[in-house]
């Protein structure tokens, strides 16, 4: 199938992005990458009657030290974010979780800004943003706004992102000292949307106690969720007085509801989920260990 007709703009700042979108209202979209949108356009399960592209606009993309944060633009593509040397140093739980989505051919197109935007249960990012506690910044035009991440995913496909408003970029604290990270998840075949995916980012202090960690979940409920009960749990404990076992279980059982679908039932994917939580769980404090 093809996509119902639409008025294709391409703006070439910020600015111009904002004001069109606003001066087109509920008609308008914009499109990024166009590697979610452009087949929802295809198969007709959504349709516009403007798109406003922002693969040309001027300050959009790019990675940058600000302070304590390392600031990645919306418009940076994933590919862009696996090659770089600042995202491995900085930000290591978002380079380790690139290369899980998809194929190469959609991370050379599928941006950061279109991935939190679009917010997929199952997506990788939005995980890793609710782990590192990265903040959203959107522009619209009444302002700058800066979102948590975890105000930020509101429901299925849904955001905290107002219909005017363009994601612009994302910080992501820089975790420093004795810290590990580690992204696991399970998928059918390789390049597929995960089951089930853990992103977990652990620091410990030099008693080896854990004084800071962030657990996000995918693929187990509507949006991507943070294990927050869990984690306050495990903050403040001896590193070696829990096992990975509880850790994925802790993180699954206050799940108040998991999907159930052609891939998998709620069971399977609670069950699978605790021993994806597990895994990342232990290779995450291996390395903050060694740190
Ligand atoms: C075969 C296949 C496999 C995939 N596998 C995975 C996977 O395993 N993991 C994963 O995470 N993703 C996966 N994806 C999705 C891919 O990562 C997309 O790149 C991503 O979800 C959307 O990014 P995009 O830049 O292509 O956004 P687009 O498709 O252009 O847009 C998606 C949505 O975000 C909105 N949007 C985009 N940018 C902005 C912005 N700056 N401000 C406001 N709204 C914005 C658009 O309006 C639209 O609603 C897969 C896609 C395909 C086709």
């Amino acid at each position: 199938m093809k996509p119902a007709p639409f008025a294709y703009h391409a703006p070439a700042g910020v600015a111009e992005a904002v004001s069109l979108l606003a001066d087109l209202g509920e008609e308008a979209k914009a499109i990024a990458g166009g590697q979610s949108l452009v087949p929802m356009l295809a198969l007709r399960l959504a349709a516009f009657e403007h798109l406003v592209d922002l693969g040309r606009v001027a300050g959009l993309s790019g990675v940058e030290r600000r302070g304590d944060d390392l600031w990645i633009g919306a418009g940076t593509t994933q590919a862009a974010i696996e090659r770089s040397a600042d995202v491995a140093l900085d930000v290591p739980l978002l380079a380790r979780a690139t290369p899980l989505i998809g194929h190469f051919q959609i991370r050379n197109r599928g941006t950061i800004g279109g991935s939190l935007a679009h917010a997929d249960a199952a997506a990788e990012y939005p995980a890793v943003a609710l782990a590192l506690g990265a903040r959203i910044e959107a522009r619209s035009p009444r302002g700058t706004r800066t979102v948590p991440a975890d105000r930020f995913f509101t429901d299925l496909w849904t955001t905290d992102l107002a219909a005017d408003e363009l994601l612009t970029g994302v910080a992501f604290p820089v975790w420093r000292g004795r810290c590990g990270f580690a992204v696991e998840e399970f998928a059918r075949r390789s390049g597929d949307f995960a089951i089930a995916g853990a992103a977990v980012a652990v620091e410990l202090d030099g008693d080896a106690r854990i004084s800071r960690c962030g657990i996000g979940l995918f693929g187990l409920g509507s949006t991507a969720l943070r294990a927050t009960a869990a984690e306050e749990a495990l903050t403040g404990s001896a590193a070696d007085g829990v096992t990975a076992e509880d850790v994925g279980h802790a993180a699954v059982s206050a799940l108040e509801s998991v999907p159930a679908d052609l891939h998998a039932s709620a069971d399977y994917r609670r069950q699978v989920g605790a021993v994806i939580v597990a895994r990342a769980w232990r290779r995450a404090l291996q390395e903050a260990s060694n740190a």
